[in-house]
């Protein structure tokens, strides 16, 4: 069974009418994560994952890698260390300089921590090659953690100066070919987005200094996102605000402008970055030719913080499902009140083997075992860090047969209570994983 008591979730409290001076702390996110013990920073844009916000990570990388692996893509891991002189052929190193972390070994070689890695990909296919035509597509991904020298690194975990990033990279023999696994990813990430229940838009965008000739970016709407998109209001086409009409391209429909948040970005690159590193095929016919590169990249962190940002209250941190630490906990009588002494701990490890016993609930449960507090106050840190499911064992328990006030924390009725018997409770966590709301999809 495990206990709230034992969670490693130093919690910071404010203690009233304290005047707050921390002019740090510029995101919902940044402010709940760490106040409720998730988040701690060690240094500007630096954070700890503490236990809890290292589980929802876990979770999003499992749904990552379960979506992206649907493409055929392969799971590798490539040195954060990446020799400058790689930067230096692609002319990479002049574009991004100042953002660049570099650092030099003992031997005076120069390196860089990646922020990406389409360098490193086309030096080992290079290093490998020249492949076969008979070998591509070949898709590999990887998530790592990326580096980038923000002049200004702000909101937490939205703007970091370390962070976790999935990269995925494609190489083809055309161009033809690239869309077809553009098209693919493209379907692994909608159905990443479904599965959140975010309400992700993916938008044209432009190349910028990756370079190549597609490129999307996927933005997640939320109040607090500092780029813009205009949203179809018939037909839901997105497009960023920069190269927006006042009306959808598509349908001709009116659309909306809606702040949001960038959580991923997808390019077709050409040979950007194949043609001077050398990474080359063989065709079925004629000489070698440098492949047909694409890139992936989901910002795993951000897209966390992101949907904390779009979801959350100023008071209370709200979680996809999929990804909440602990799907549910279990609150226990106070000691000390009469269903305490009538019922002790052991009702509630039974109740616990009972939920427990549900598909996807093994290992997902918690107990808050602080018996010493009062249920409210500890209904009331459940609420804050955002359990989709509460169950709360109180005075009601005694009933025969015994019942429990359930809070379901993400349904569209805030914190909605009701009661109910043991078995109408396992009832409702196998049917209720449908009543997610979708994310103030707007
Ligand atoms: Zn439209």
């Amino acid at each position: 069974m495990k206990r709230l008591s034992q969670i490693f979730q130093p919690i910071i409290t404010i203690p009233k009418n304290a005047k707050i001076k921390n002019t740090d702390i510029t995101s919902k996110s940044q402010k709940l994560l760490l106040e409720c013990g998730l988040v701690r920073p060690t240094s500007s844009g630096l954070f700890t994952l503490l236990p809890l916000a290292r589980r929802s990570v876990d979770k999003l990388e499992n749904l990552i890698k379960n979506c992206i692996e649907t493409t055929g893509a392969q799971r590798i891991s490539l040195p954060a260390l990446t020799p400058a002189n790689l930067w230096e052929k692609t002319g990479r190193i002049a574009d991004i300089g100042p953002e660049l972390v570099t650092l030099k070994d003992r031997h005076d070689k120069q390196y860089l921590l990646a922020p990406t890695h389409e360098e490193t990909i086309a030096d080992l296919l290079a290093d490998v090659g020249p492949l076969s035509y008979k070998q591509l597509p070949l898709i590999v991904y990887q998530i790592s953690n990326k580096y980038r020298d923000e002049h200004r690194p702000k909101h937490g975990l939205l703007r970091a100066r370390e962070f976790l990033m999935l990269d995925a990279y494609g190489a083809h023999t055309s161009l033809d070919c690239a869309h077809t696994t553009y098209q693919r990813m493209t379907a692994a990430y909608q159905r990443l987005f479904d599965q959140l229940h975010l309400p992700v838009y993916q938008v044209r965008a432009p190349s910028g200094d990756m370079g190549g000739s597609v490129s999307h970016e996927w933005q997640l709407p939320a109040a607090s996102g500092e780029d813009q998109i205009h949203v179809c209001v018939s037909c839901s086409q997105a497009s960023l605000a920069s190269e927006s009409q006042k009306s959808c391209q598509a349908c001709g429909a009116n659309t909306k402008v809606l702040s949001s948040i960038e959580v991923g970005h997808t390019f077709i690159l050409g040979t950007k970055y194949s043609d001077p590193l050398g990474a080359h095929y063989v065709p079925s016919s004629g000489p070698s030719e440098p492949v047909i590169m694409s890139c992936y990249g989901i910002g795993v962190t951000r897209l966390l913080a992101s949907s904390l940002e779009a979801l959350s209250t100023d008071k209370a941190l709200r979680w996809p499902r999929a990804i909440a630490p602990y799907s549910l906990i279990i609150i226990g009588p106070k000691e000390g009140s009469k269903e305490w002494s009538a019922l002790g701990e052991n009702h509630v490890h039974q109740l616990h083997e009972a939920i427990c016993r549900l598909p996807g609930l093994d290992n997902d449960v918690l107990v808050d075992d602080r018996h010493q507090m009062t249920i409210g106050k500890r209904l009331m840190m459940a609420d804050r860090l955002g359990y989709p499911t509460i169950v709360v064992c109180g005075k009601a328990a005694l009933d025969s047969p015994p019942r429990y006030e359930v809070y379901q924390t993400n349904t569209e009725v805030d914190a909605t209570v009701r009661m109910a018997t043991l078995d109408e409770l396992l009832d409702l966590l196998s049917n209720g994983h449908d009543k997610d709301i979708a994310a103030n999809k707007q």
